[in-house]
């Protein structure tokens, strides 16, 4: 929530602007208007040799569950950049994204998730101060009980389900 003005440190009011239909924070001296809209989420599933790299998350929020290598998209990067940076700054991972798995909308939190199918470059990874632990799963090894977001779930049944192994075999979730 937004108090004051990032522009003239005036006092902001919350109310409908001429012409528009939703509440907005408006500056009482500058009367500049400040919209605030959906975040950008980027991540990816990373697959070495058939299997999924995770990360058990060492930051709030939900700590000490697991998760796919995800975080906000920054300015001046690509989706897919981004994704490759966080999942490199999550896991030490290096990977080539492949093509995107799914959209997320999560309009509760005003987040948009872009979740990307990537191919690890080597076996390489490791933990980081964002990780406490990171490992590779096979589609039968998943912690379901213990992934941080519903979207990670939602997105790892979907890749497993509509998934095929490299030998052309499916998952079999
Ligand atoms: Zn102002």
């Amino acid at each position: 929530m937004m108090n004051f003005c990032n522009l003239c440190g005036g006092t902001l009011s919350t109310l409908v602007p001429e012409g528009d239909n939703r509440i907005r924070h408006v500056c009482g001296q500058c009367e500049h208007i400040h919209y605030q809209n959906p975040r950008v989420i980027v991540g990816c599933i990373p697959i070495w040799q058939n299997k999924i790299l995770l990360c058990k998350r060492n930051i709030e929020p939900r700590l000490g569950y697991w998760t796919v290598p995800a975080g906000f998209l920054e300015l001046e990067e690509t989706m897919a950049e981004g994704a490759q940076r966080e999942t490199y700054e999550e896991s030490l991972a290096r990977v080539n994204i492949t093509y995107l798995h799914g959209l997320y909308d999560i309009p509760h939190i005003g987040q948009v998730y872009s979740l990307y199918m990537a191919e690890m470059e080597n076996a390489e990874f490791g933990i980081t101060p964002e990780s406490s632990e990171v490992a590779l799963f096979d589609a039968a090894d998943i912690p379901w009980e213990d992934i941080a977001f519903k979207v990670v779930k939602l997105a790892l049944e979907q890749y497993l389900q509509e998934g095929r192994r490299k030998d052309g075999q499916p998952f079999g979730l």
